[in-house]
């Protein structure tokens, strides 16, 4: 087994670490009192290649793996979560389900402008009446001639009204199969419209848009994946879009934790610095070590799926952990800044209100709970009915 990260990996970290140390950091508390998305640093990020990162450079990307993604993130993320989840959602909602389900025509027409950032990526699952039961989505897909007629509500879309293209879920009707279906729509499309405009608790640098259809006409060629077969790709995509979220509560969680560190070692209280009484040198060390164990947990899973194994369960972890970690630091960082952690002068208390969101976007923690608890199950099945057991991290077959 080997902990470290390869030459390229620990590049990309280290050039992920300076960009958002020098560009996006010095922003975020501002974007965040203003409720405004920074084009700029996209457009930065955008020239850095980290816009599509890990897409083959066949498709105009950098040809990375996962985890590299995963250490953009968490770097990302430690300087402005809002542009972590633009980013992450963008890459891992938006662009990698048309690599991983789309046709060489939809690969070669759809990926390059998002891998390139001239386009940003989304993702519309969610309803006003759905969300964690996604199946039950009630926009509908009318089949007509050449192609379908959408129509409906779609709630909370992170870059819905900066994205150029949206991942839709649609409900066919009219045809042969019948179900929910997934559409690649360009965000200019006749008869869409954008609705409320979320005003949130944090993240608030990513814009969270309602997006209206009203007879949108989808071309067949635009379909994703087969009619009625959706729910696939939406599970298939969140799989390891979750490994992503991971990675942003952790560095939601390593900003916080150093921010903590630094003024707990200048703070003097009782004639020390307030590091040296033991009941906060204990927290500090509590909230590394948890930490590092969420981190780990990310960098399990984006290894499976860069070695093609199934990440169902590993994401479901990584994430269930990882947002959980986060919430506690950041809490345990606000404690250690005492009156100053309340206070927006410093910014633990951002991090506080953005590391909540990662406990329920791209499944609640109560459904991380519900697919780690299938597994377990399956898994107990399964070695019952093979003997000697089955492997925990097998790879995915077919
Ligand atoms: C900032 C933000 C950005 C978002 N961006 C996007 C986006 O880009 N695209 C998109 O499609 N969606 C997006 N979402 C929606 C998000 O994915 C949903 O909010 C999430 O999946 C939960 O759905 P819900 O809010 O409808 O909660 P509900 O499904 O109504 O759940 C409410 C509560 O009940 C629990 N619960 C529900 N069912 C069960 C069960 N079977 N067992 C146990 N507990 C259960 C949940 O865990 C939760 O605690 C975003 C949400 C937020 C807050």
């Amino acid at each position: 087994m080997n902990f470290r990260l390869t030459d390229a990996q620990q590049k990309i970290k280290k050039r992920a670490a300076e960009l958002a140390d020098r560009e996006v950091a010095p922003h975020a508390a501002e974007l965040d009192r203003e409720d405004r998305v920074p084009f700029e640093t996209l457009e930065r990020m955008a020239d850095e290649g980290f816009m599509g990162l890990c897409v083959p450079e066949k498709y105009g990307g950098a040809g990375a793996d996962f985890l590299s993604y995963c250490l953009l993130i968490e770097e990302i993320s430690r300087a402005d979560a809002g542009v972590g989840a633009t980013l992450a959602v963008h890459t891992s909602a938006g662009t990698l389900p048309i690599l991983a389900y789309g046709t060489e025509e939809q690969k070669s027409r759809w990926v390059p402008p998002l891998a390139s950032g001239s386009r940003i990526g989304s993702f519309a699952l969610t309803e006003p009446n759905t969300g964690s039961d996604a199946a039950a989505i009630e926009t509908l897909a009318e089949r007509v001639d050449g192609g379908y007629c959408v129509s409906g509500h779609k709630q909370w879309v992170t870059n819905g009204r900066v994205a150029g293209t949206m991942i839709l879920f649609a409900r066919a009707v009219g045809g042969a199969t019948e179900g929910v279906t997934a559409f690649i729509v360009p965000m200019d499309a006749e008869g869409i419209s954008f609705g409320k405009h979320a005003e949130k608790m944090g993240v608030v640098s990513a814009t969270t848009d309602d997006v209206l259809l009203d007879d949108v006409f989808v071309p067949e060629e635009d379909r994703l994946g087969k009619e009625g077969r959706g729910l696939r790709v939406a599970l298939g995509t969140l799989d390891p879009g979750r490994i992503g979220i991971a990675a942003q509560a952790v560095g939601i969680a390593e900003a916080a934790f150093r921010y903590a560190t630094g003024y707990a070692a200048e703070r003097e209280t009782f004639g020390k610095p307030i590091a040296e009484h033991q009941a906060i040198a204990f927290k500090l060390a509590d909230m590394q070590t948890k930490i590092r164990a969420a981190r780990l947990l990310v960098h399990e899973a984006a290894w499976m799926k860069d070695e093609g194994m199934r990440v169902t369960e590993a994401g479901a972890r990584a994430k269930l952990y990882a947002s959980a970690v986060a919430k506690e630091v950041t809490d345990d960082a606000v404690q250690v800044l005492g009156g100053r952690g309340y206070m927006k002068d410093h910014p633990v208390e951002r991090h506080y209100r953005d590391a909540r969101v990662t406990e329920i976007y791209e499944g609640t923690s109560e459904i991380q709970r519900l697919v780690i608890s299938r597994g377990i199950l399956r898994e107990h099945t399964e070695s019952l009915e093979a003997p000697g057991g089955v492997e925990e991290t097998r790879p995915v077959v077919g």
